[in-house]
């Protein structure tokens, strides 16, 4: 038995210590549930064993959860196995440790858990089959049962015992929104028996089996009622409320959110072991959604490979990043400098006047102020994240910079005087980065004397709390450059991903198709609320005219303008075009920022509606929304950022599918239940399948949704983007 170690005392009290081991947290394994099933077996037959206490050897905490890499493992017989037969063993697998759970919670002694650390997930669960849970006192303890965020379901009994212990309704909240609960309020919600302090919970525990308690758990007695069953007036409004609940924040686009809901329902009806039983077969089915295989590998597994500099080259020794500079105090680089001070860089903020950066380090301490009155943090750590920042107008401050990034207005010549300016007392090894969101960084580069070192560093607004950073290689970036730059992002904890050099790069290119196509839509007389509903609906965080009104409609016909410029068109001639120009130039209607766009918006900056005044200039045809259209519509929307995600690969914009799925859904918020844009290509049409449909929107809608010709060579050999670009452990996921 490698993962748990066990104890008895002179009072015949078994410590049961989870230690698994070579790994930094605990976290469920095939191996862990056959110990555990062992451990289970010694406490019921030893007769020495009177009551066991479960305890974590790990500092981080009791338990993550599953070991998630596992889960999509295939069954021994592979591809040989019927349907059915595989069904059958994945039920088999994911049962096993449901039914060791059942085995500890009936084996006749009492068993406590003591939880020092977070328990999450499968971690959550095994303490619920326990007949006493006792937790440190530590506010930031995390008890809960997060599966849903990678869109599974419990399945080791957390949608029955949960509800069993809290109730139908406060159980079925916190699994639906994966929320967790620090031990105070777990107690006060009432899975948690006691709160002691931190170090004490295994004394704690042991005192309560020396009271020589009942093993019984409360389900097992004879007339046991869960409190809110469907069939009470408070469970009957969870039963028809949950489900409008879910249908309105989810769109129903996570399977996983009505499996919660139909386990749970099911579940509280009858006994305990018929109740496990249905929620493995949830679990089950849920599992094997296009959904959460692409939500498992790309929000779980690829962040985390990513998060751990997955896509750093190999080779260049680590950099620690110590000091930084920011040029230009703007909206972006004030939060730059914030994000990089709060990782306890020193950073120094140059803008054209003093005044200027001033007001740029006061961005960061309006940021503090709010943290400290709010509690997140405390004075004096707000005070050593100001003090890492020095604003000024002199660059020979700059001397010692590891990086430095220039954030000033999207201007070339500006853009190369700065490089010039701060090259000048730069080391040799020093990076010089650009968070320009358009200029090619390849042309940026010509002006620096180490061009080698230049990169593009791309951050989101508002920069602390978007967590991606794209990093773009121009033609001479050398991979020590890339590296040095991915250590700076993991250093300032944001992901990371690398993109080559292209007009938009990766994620301004294929976000910007989102909403030229909802700007298609209106073209062609779709009522706007139709447009901005099913933009929302199908996953998307705004509508495509909400999105634009955000970006600037101004910034918009610019980009537009340029982008048709540098292809021979011309925008001004295009329909789309003279829309646009009518909106912004003749009736200065330029977005949120100036309270007016494709939308109207109150005094909080809120939208209230749509501007009505856009019906004189395009005629409404089309006023609803049978759901036919909305499918077709959804299409559009997907297919269109897609078949440009494709185009990224096949240009080699971008080379990483974890890269191209993770950026999607963190820089532009491609519909999430889909894994992201590489992932809705490959697990929900497949290639074949994706151009079939993407050559139908082609022919009806215009050759923006045809296939390119990789799309087209994928599906005559039936390969994936994961198969076909992805990284060994990437394609195993
Ligand atoms: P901004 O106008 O808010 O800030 C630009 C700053 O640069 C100003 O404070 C200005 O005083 C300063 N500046 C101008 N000339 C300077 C000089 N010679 N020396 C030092 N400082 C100088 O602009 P922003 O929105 O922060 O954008 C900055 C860059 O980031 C641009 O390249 C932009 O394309 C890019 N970007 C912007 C966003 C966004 O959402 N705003 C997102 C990603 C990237």
């Amino acid at each position: 038995m490698d993962n748990f170690k066990f104890e008895v005392d002179g009072d015949g009290i078994a410590l049961i210590t989870f230690d698994v081991p070579g790994r930094s947290m605990n976290t469920i394994t095939g191996g862990v549930m056959r110990d555990l099933a062992e451990v289970v077996e010694r406490i019921k037959s030893d007769g020495a064993v009177k009551g066991a206490v479960i305890c974590s050897g790990k500092e981080s905490g009791f338990c993550a959860g599953a070991d998630l890499g596992e889960l999509n493992k295939r069954s021994p017989g592979g591809d040989r196995l019927s349907k059915e037969d595989q069904l059958k063993w994945q039920f088999e697998q994911s049962f096993a440790l449901s039914k060791a759970l059942r085995a500890l919670e009936t084996c006749g002694k009492p068993v406590a858990a003591a939880i020092e650390g977070l328990a999450l997930g499968g971690g959550l669960e095994i303490t619920l089959a326990c007949h006493y849970r006792v937790a440190a006192d530590n506010p930031k303890l995390k008890l809960g049962l997060p599966e849903s965020k990678v869109g599974l379901i419990p399945g080791a009994g957390g949608t029955q015992r949960l509800p069993r212990l809290i109730g139908v309704q406060n159980a079925a909240l916190m699994i639906l929104q994966g929320q967790d609960k620090s031990p105070q309020e777990a107690k006060s919600l009432g899975f948690i028996n006691e709160v002691v302090a931190p170090g004490a919970t295994v004394e704690a525990a042991k005192t309560w089996l020396k009271g020589k308690p009942n093993a019984v758990a409360p389900w097992d007695v004879k007339g046991y009622r869960v409190k809110d069953g469907p069939y009470t007036p408070a469970g009957a409004m969870v039963a028809i409320g949950g489900n409008a609940m879910v249908s309105k924040q989810t769109n129903l686009n996570y399977p996983a959110q009505r499996n919660i809901l139909s386990a749970i329902y099911e579940g509280v009806q009858v006994p305990i072991d018929a109740a496990l039983r249905i929620e493995s077969r949830y679990f089950v089915k849920t599992a094997n959604t296009p959904q959460a295989k692409g939500m498992i590998r790309t929000l779980f597994v690829s962040m985390q490979a990513l998060g751990k500099g997955g896509n750093r080259p190999q080779g260049p020794a680590p950099l620690e990043v110590k000091k930084v500079a920011v040029v230009g105090a703007g909206l972006m680089g004030a939060g730059i400098a914030y994000v990089t001070a709060k990782a306890g860089v020193e950073t120094i903020l140059i803008d054209v006047s003093q005044e200027a950066a001033d007001k740029g380090k006061d961005y960061s301490k309006k940021i503090v102020d709010k943290d400290v009155g709010r509690g997140r943090t405390t004075q004096d750590k707000g005070d050593a994240l100001l003090a890492k920042i020095t604003p000024t107008t002199d660059y020979a401050k700059v001397d010692g910079a590891d990086l430095v990034i220039e954030a000033v207005y999207e201007n070339p010549a500006l853009k190369n005087e700065i490089t010039k300016k701060t090259e000048a007392h730069l080391a040799a090894t020093a990076v010089m980065g650009s968070n320009t969101s358009t200029l090619p960084i390849t042309g940026l580069a010509e002006a620096s004397v180490r061009p080698k070192n230049y990169i593009g560093i791309h951050f989101f607004s508002p920069v602390e709390r978007m967590g991606l950073v794209e990093l773009i290689r121009g033609k001479e970036t050398s991979d020590e450059t890339v590296a040095k730059a991915i250590d700076y992002v993991l250093k300032i904890r944001k992901t990371p991903i690398v993109v080559n050099d292209f007009r938009g790069f990766y994620t301004s290119r294929c976000f910007g198709t989102y909403t030229t196509e909802g700007l298609e839509m209106l073209m062609e007389g779709i009522a706007p609320a139709i447009i901005e509903n099913v933009g929302r609906q199908c996953g998307m965080p705004m509508g495509p005219l909400e999105v634009s009104d955000s970006v600037g409609l101004d910034t918009g016909l610019k980009i537009s303008r340029a982008t048709a410029e540098a292809t021979g068109a011309d925008f001004n001639k295009d329909p789309r075009g003279k829309l646009m120009s009518w909106i912004v130039e003749e009736k200065g209607r330029v977005g949120r920022k100036a309270g007016k766009g494709f939308y109207e918006y109150g005094a909080d900056g809120k939208p209230t509606r749509i501007w009505p005044e856009l019906s004189q200039k395009i005629e409404t045809k089309v006023k609803e929304c049978p759901p036919a259209l909305k499918e077709e519509l959804t299409k559009r929307f997907l297919f269109r950022q897609c078949v440009e995600v494709a185009r990224c690969f096949e240009e080699g914009v971008i080379t990483d599918p974890r890269d191209a799925d993770v950026g999607s859904i963190l820089a532009w918020g491609f519909a999430p239940w889909s894994g992201g844009c590489v992932s809705y290509m490959d697990l929900f049409w497949g290639a074949k399948g994706f151009v079939e449909e993407a050559d139908r929107l082609a022919k009806q809608y215009g050759d923006r949704f045809a296939p390119p010709q990789l799309l087209r060579d994928m599906a005559a050999k039936g390969e994936s983007f994961y198969e076909r670009f992805g990284s060994k452990d990437a394609k195993a996921a």
